[in-house]
This record gives structure tokens, sequence and C-alpha cells, in this order.
């Protein structure tokens, strides 16, 4: 997946929620503190929720998949 923004090449991982949000290679099962390559933000938006998320690190967006949410339009 190319980066909407800058074109780069997005890293795939999970977009992990808490009272902290982190950007995870592979899901975490206990804390949810970053690991080597994994980014750390801050949250006042989701709460205990996992997406399939791409990550550019370049430019720093993240891109959520919402397709296993049951989200419905309209
Ligand atoms: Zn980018």
């Amino acid at each position: 997946m190319k980066c909407p923004c800058c074109n780069e090449e997005m890293e795939l991982g999970y977009l992990q929620t808490g009272t902290i949000i982190t950007w995870t290679k592979k899901i975490h099962r206990i804390s949810l503190l970053p690991r080597k390559g994994e980014v750390m933000l801050e949250n006042n938006v989701f709460k205990g929720v996992n997406f399939p998320a791409y990550i550019c690190k370049s430019c720093k967006k993240v891109l959520l998949d919402y397709s296993d949410k049951n989200y419905e339009e309209g």
C-alpha cells in the first residue's frame, strides 16, 4: 500500500487502543507499550478496539481498516 499523502510504501500492522494508542507490528496481548519500530500516540478517541492499520513513518499517517467492525453507512 502506498501512502496517499507522500507515496512512500506503508507498513501493515495494527492500531491497538486502550489508555494509549499504539501502532503495533503484531497484536499485543497485555501491554500496549511500544516495542522496537512501533509507535505510541495519545488517546482521547478510541478505547479497547483494534484495527488493522497501515502506517507511513515518513509523513506520520495511519490508515485504518474498519471492514471487520460491522460498520454500516447511512
Ligand atoms: Zn506518507
